[in-house]
């Protein structure tokens, strides 16, 4: 059966035609600009493409809740022409097929424990430390929702000492993304992050922030195993920073082989930046099943 994935991002929207092994046959990408320009391109994508069902995970916050009057739509986001947007409802009113919604978090987790290296395992976390932060949660063999869904980019963490940076969440300053997120480091230098060197100290306070997040996520939701991914993370040095700092923080506490193990227990996403594309194949074969 062909299937359609969306992945929505603040920048580009992923259109892929793929099946229920999580293969991708085909895909595109069109830039995020205003629902007007691009949705029309996605409608098409998918209308000649011939999917019976499509699994969309989209950047947040987003309504989850499917008995909510407004489920699928993106709700607060700081993207203007996004705010309040009917996205499921657009693409589902056009191609009149089943659709699955998420975040687009929860679509990587779901991509990486169907597919990917945290397969076939009941309790996961997936981080993404890119533009923001967020975290898609899978517990006891479910995608975490809750009263919204988790928004563990915006926690609060303890200041490093030497850090003077105060932080660009426009709602918190310095929470964790205000802190640690790729356009927080865009703003500590007035440029990208891939042009800071590697041995400059942010990399310290970057690894810092991103550990005591984490040590938080295994204390609060006990994951088997933890997976990051986005575009700070193509940093290759930050990986085992963050592993040190983990186990420097949790100080003992935790006594599990995992821990002791922590190369393999945190460790980088294989799928290529498939993950969350893949996750929505899952999400369109779900929705595929329950039509
Ligand atoms: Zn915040």
């Amino acid at each position: 059966m062909l299937l359609g994935g969306l992945e929505c991002g603040g920048t580009k929207m992923v259109c892929a035609v793929g099946d229920e092994k999580g293969r991708i046959l085909k895909k595109e990408t069109f830039p995020s600009l205003t629902p007007e320009e691009t949705m029309p391109k996605i409608i098409d994508f998918f209308r000649e493409n011939s999917v019976i069902a499509i699994g969309i995970a989209s950047f947040g916050p987003v309504d989850p809740d499917m008995k909510s009057p407004t489920y699928g739509y993106i709700t607060s986001t700081t993207k203007v022409h996004w705010k309040n947007y009917n996205l499921l409802g657009t693409i589902r009113n056009a191609l009149s097929i089943p659709c699955g919604f998420d975040t687009d978090v929860n679509g990587a987790v779901l991509g990486e424990v169907t597919y990917g290296c945290m397969k076939g395992l009941s309790n996961a976390l997936y981080i993404t430390v890119g533009t923001g932060i967020g975290i898609g949660v899978y517990s006891n063999g479910a995608l975490l929702h809750g009263m919204l869904h988790p928004e563990g980019g915006h926690v609060t963490v303890r200041r490093h000492p030497d850090d003077t940076f105060e932080g660009n969440c426009i709602y918190h300053g310095d929470c964790l993304e205000g802190l640690a997120s790729g356009s927080a480091l865009d703003a500590r230098f007035g440029k990208k992050a891939e042009f800071i060197k590697s041995d400059d100290p942010v990399w310290t306070f970057e690894s810092y922030y991103l550990a005591q997040a984490i040590v938080n996520y295994i204390l609060i939701l006990s994951p088997e195993k933890i997976v990051m991914g986005g575009g700070v993370m193509n940093r290759t040095e930050l990986l085992p920073m963050i592993r040190k700092d983990v186990v420097k923080l949790l100080n003992g506490y935790i006594h599990s082989p995992k821990i002791e193990n922590i190369d393999e227990y945190i460790t980088a996403s294989a799928l290529n930046g498939n993950q969350a594309v893949m996750g929505c194949m899952k999400l369109a074969y779900d929705a595929a099943c329950s039509s």
